[in-house]
């Protein structure tokens, strides 16, 4: 009974998610989702976990006191990560958010000391509470699943919560939003993180806004250290 449940879970997936690789249209294996692993081995890397001063980590060491910033690929408006991005944030497409995640954990946990050397614990930026019962899952929290898998430590939905929901504020300009975000998120159960390394997780970084007022949120507690990574980089 279970297993033929499971295949109409899976022929009904296969309904909603292309079964086609979104790049070069060849066709996909029952292991690949939406891109095919050719096409997903060349889309465009960030290489910021090689570089401890890469531009995401410029931004933030700038406005707020972390140790480390990554993120896998550069988002383009044209690139099949926006794709990506798309499918895992808006079509519901939760084992990719999970792949994507385990992918970068790998590259981590291999190409940069502090993440092979250290324990995490990896809190996803929370949706409000709202955001969440409207979509069912927070991608964040998936991509960390998937970056666990890989990299030492723990990763945790409840230790932190978002107060206030960001959506009313797309209109409004960066400053604004700075000042606005400060108050953005409450930890939960603050004594998770004290003397950790905490690692944020997020899918998109772009003004970086959003990161920022969770570190000073975090920061608060005493962690050890913050660093943050994401899949997607974009600084447009
Ligand atoms: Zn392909």
């Amino acid at each position: 009974m279970m297993s033929v449940l499971l295949k109409m879970a899976e022929d009904l997936s296969h309904l909603i998610f292309p079964r086609n690789c979104i790049q070069c249209k060849s066709a996909l294996t029952s292991d690949e989702n939406l891109i095919c692993s050719c096409c997903m081995a060349i889309l465009p890397q960030t290489g910021y976990w090689k570089d401890g001063e890469n531009p995401m980590y410029k931004i933030l060491h700038a406005r707020c006191g972390i140790t480390h910033a990554s993120s896998l690929y550069f988002f383009e408006k044209q690139n099949s990560v926006r794709e990506i991005l798309h499918h895992i944030k808006y079509r519901n497409n939760q084992k990719l958010a999970i792949r994507c995640g385990e992918i970068f954990g790998h590259i981590l946990i291999n190409e940069n000391s502090w993440f092979h050397d250290n324990e995490f614990v990896m809190l996803p930026v929370p949706l409000h509470p709202d955001r969440m019962i409207s979509r069912g899952y927070n991608q964040s929290f998936l991509i960390a699943t998937g970056l666990i898998k890989a990299i030492n430590g723990i990763v945790s939905d409840e230790y932190c919560e978002r107060i206030i929901s960001t959506s009313s504020q797309t209109k409004r300009d960066r400053y604004d939003r700075w000042i606005n975000s400060k108050a953005l998120f409450k930890m939960v159960e603050p004594e998770k993180i004290s003397f950790k390394n905490v690692l944020i997780v997020d899918d998109v970084f772009t003004t970086g806004a959003t990161v920022e007022a969770l570190v000073h949120t975090i920061e608060k507690h005493e962690p050890k250290s913050i660093s943050v990574v994401t899949l997607a980089f974009t600084d447009s």
